[in-house]
């Protein structure tokens, strides 16, 4: 496979800024050797301490969500301006958290998508289904829908800099894992998307991670499918005794 494989901890609203220092400098010393490409997503409050450790190293700095406008009258929240400030270089857009707790739309989630390009950020765009859409036959659809809505707008020049984590809702810190098979069925589902919009080329590039409870002991069997190129991991990035080993899946 010419893709690699990227994998990327989202940390969320966890640890306070000496908890995420630690984290960083046991993952710096821990993955320097490794083969793969790495991120960490710190909450906002830790990105300037994380950024000052991993500086220079094999892992990259990602936020967990940015504002859909450049800045203005918008209390409490955060702007991509301010983000690459602090160096953060990769931004996670549409976490299942932030579309059905928090309420954004594939409209929004677009316009963020397309401000985070503009500036030069690298976007994991977030899909997937919840459990009644699942049962409802209705997995494909939803993520094709999130895939072309969130994509709408999106120069094919700029596609190398997006990544897709298919993350089913069903999966996320719940403990239950979509199969490899069932996983990667969807994977394929969305290159074909990607194909569709992009053509051929694109799609066989794009980096399409798997997201919801990948642990070190299911991460070999979900890397192994042909279109799962990475994982985007939640509970289990909050240490390094699990993440490391996924990180470093063999
Ligand atoms: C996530 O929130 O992106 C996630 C996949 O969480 P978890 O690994 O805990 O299921």
């Amino acid at each position: 496979m010419s893709r690699s494989y990227y994998i990327a901890g989202n940390w969320k609203m966890h640890k306070t800024r000496a908890e995420a220092a630690e984290l960083a400098k046991a993952l710096v010393s821990q993955l320097k050797d490794g083969k793969h490409k790495y991120l960490v997503a710190p909450a906002f409050t830790s990105l300037e301490t994380v950024a000052a450790v991993v500086k220079g190293t094999n892992i990259r700095l990602g936020a967990q969500n940015m504002a859909a406008e450049e800045q203005g009258a918008h209390t409490g929240e955060v702007s991509v301006l301010q983000l690459k400030d602090l160096g953060v270089q990769t931004v996670i857009l549409g976490h299942s958290e932030r579309r059905h707790v928090y309420k954004e739309d594939d409209e929004l989630v677009n316009k963020k998508v397309k401000l985070a390009l503009r500036h030069g950020l690298e976007v994991i765009l977030c899909v997937g289904e919840t459990l009644e859409e699942r049962d409802a036959g209705k997995a494909e659809s939803v993520c094709e829908t999130q895939t072309v809505k969130g994509l709408l707008g999106v120069a094919a020049g700029d596609l190398a800099r997006v990544v897709i984590a298919y993350e089913p809702v069903w999966a996320i810190g719940t403990g239950k894992t979509a199969t490899p098979e069932d996983a990667d069925a969807i994977h394929a589902y969305i290159r074909k998307v990607v194909g569709k919009l992009y053509g051929e080329d694109a799609a066989r590039k794009i980096i399409i991670q798997y997201g919801g409870s990948v642990k070190p002991d299911n991460a070999a069997q979900l890397m192994a499918k042909e279109n799962i190129d990475g994982a985007l991991v939640g509970g289990a990035a909050l240490k390094a005794d699990s993440f490391v080993p996924i990180a470093k899946f063999a």
